[in-house]
């Protein structure tokens, strides 16, 4: 199948995934996989933008938006990190061909909910894709970097809690064992087990199943945001994401009565509660999103793929409103990491969704993701170079026996059953904790 050893394996050629193997000197062989196409990541789909602190005086408006954002239960150290490596990640991204939208040679910012001022880069409505595209191109040109496209991560290879390697599987369920001084899950978040989610469904939280098996500490799993709206529609598969940029610009909510309901940019779990509460009054299986108070000539030029997926459902946004109901959308939780994106076990860093740095507490501020994604995963670069020697598996061959992989299908099957599970326990704990308070 390939050459077997690495200096670093990334499971996930996400931002967080191509990140991190840019980030890495080019002496290091590194091996990146992805589960589905090198470009079926959530990382592509990002519409909105990504934030970057404007000025020194925006820093604390920043930093209590987060807070806020994330009912003050976000790692303090973790938001600070982020916000004040925001302006040399966006300079990064420059550098490597990223282009944001700007006038007269100036950076021009958005605004979504629950930020108190603009201070979000964006390329049109497809900024992911604007900036994960560039870091795909930049990781295929390195010769020190090998991409593998539908290529699964069923297991880690670890003993005495250190990992050495990942097995993986390809296209035709053919199973391989794989060392690496170091491996870094960039897996993405939990989507795919959810039957409404904006996530691609291949990215179902296989790297949380693995920590629960390897009993590598996670934390709050229950913290899944849901996102107040996506495209209502009857057909099964990912649900459409309309920005919440599209209300940052001036679009509301109104009910079946042509009624607004609710603050539209509040946080997206405030706004989600209050679309399900008016669902439920009225009885009806959507709400309204009314484009009518964003100029024509806006929509057309800030939001055209929007525009165009709207319209091509049949609710064309210049003419009429767009039937929207909240989606799952991102995950706040997953393995724990510390400020390096180091994991409870050796040799092993979790980075972007997959991980839990605490930047977003217990509910994620909006265009926060896509940034803390590219932060951490420069610091564990950083980290993973400062180790000259890592511990090597004496018997690396006899820690797998791949016959274990046969029935490959029951396998993922049982991670995914593992992962709801979790979700539902530590919901039910946390609840009982809450109310004894
Ligand atoms: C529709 C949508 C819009 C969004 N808009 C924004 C936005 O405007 N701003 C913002 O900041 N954030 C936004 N987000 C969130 C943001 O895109 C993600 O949080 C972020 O991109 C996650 O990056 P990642 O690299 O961690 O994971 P992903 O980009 O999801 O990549 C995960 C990778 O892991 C691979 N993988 C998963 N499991 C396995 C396995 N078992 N074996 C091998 N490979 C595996 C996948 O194939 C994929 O390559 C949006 C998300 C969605 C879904």
């Amino acid at each position: 199948m390939m050459n077997k050893k690495f200096d670093v394996v990334i499971v996930g050629t996400g931002a967080a995934g191509l990140f991190c193997a840019l980030s890495l000197p080019q002496d290091k062989k590194i091996l990146c996989i992805s589960k589905d196409a090198l470009d079926g990541s959530d990382s592509f789909l990002a519409q909105g933008g990504i934030c970057m602190l404007r000025d020194d005086n925006d820093y604390a408006s920043y930093f209590e938006d987060t807070m806020r954002a994330g009912h003050y239960e976000n790692r303090k150290e973790s938001v600070e990190i982020m916000i004040k490596s925001s302006q040399q990640i966006i300079h990064d991204l420059e550098g490597y061909g990223v282009e944001f939208e700007k006038e007269n040679g100036e950076f021009v910012f958005t605004k979504e909910g629950a930020h108190s001022d603009n201070r979000i880069l964006f390329h049109a409505d497809v900024t992911g894709r604007e900036i994960t595209g560039k870091l795909l191109a930049r990781a295929q040109e390195r010769e020190n970097i090998t991409l593998m496209d539908y290529t699964t991560m069923v297991d880690w290879v670890c003993k005495d809690n250190v990992c050495y390697g990942i097995v993986v599987a390809d296209e035709d369920g053919k199973t391989e064992a794989i060392e690496a001084d170091v491996t870094v899950l960039a897996c993405g978040g939990l989507g795919g087990v959810y039957k409404h989610s904006t996530n691609y469904r291949h990215i179902s939280g296989d790297a949380l199943a693995l920590a629960l098996y390897h009993n590598v500490r996670l934390e709050n799993c229950d913290y899944v945001q849901i996102h107040p709206t996506t495209l209502y529609t009857k057909q099964s598969g990912r649900s459409f994401l309309i920005s919440e940029s599209v209300r940052g610009e001036g679009a509301v909510l109104r009910d079946k009565n042509g009624e607004r309901f609710t603050d539209e940019l509040q946080p997206r779990d405030v706004v989600s509660n209050a679309i399900f509460a008016k669902m439920k009054e009225q009885g009806t299986e959507h709400v309204w999103l009314d484009f009518s108070p964003i100029p024509k000539e806006e929509i057309l030029s800030h939001f055209p793929n929007i525009y165009k997926h709207c319209t091509e459902a049949g609710f064309n946004p210049l003419e009429t409103w767009v039937p929207v109901v909240p989606a799952q959308h991102y995950f706040m939780g997953g393995i724990y990491v510390d400020k390096d994106s180091k994991t409870t076990m050796e040799q092993l860093y979790a980075i972007g969704e997959t991980s839990c740095n605490g930047v977003h507490g217990r509910n994620r501020l909006a265009s926060n993701s896509l940034l803390e994604s590219l932060v951490f995963a420069k610091r564990a670069a950083a980290d993973i170079m400062t180790v000259s020697e890592y511990k090597k598996a004496a018997d690396f061959d006899n820690l797998v026996n791949l016959e274990d992989y046969a029935d490959l299908h029951g396998i993922m099957e049982k991670y995914h059953a593992m992962v709801v599970q979790e979700i539902k326990e530590e919901a039910r704990l946390r609840s009982l904790k809450e109310e004894a308070i």
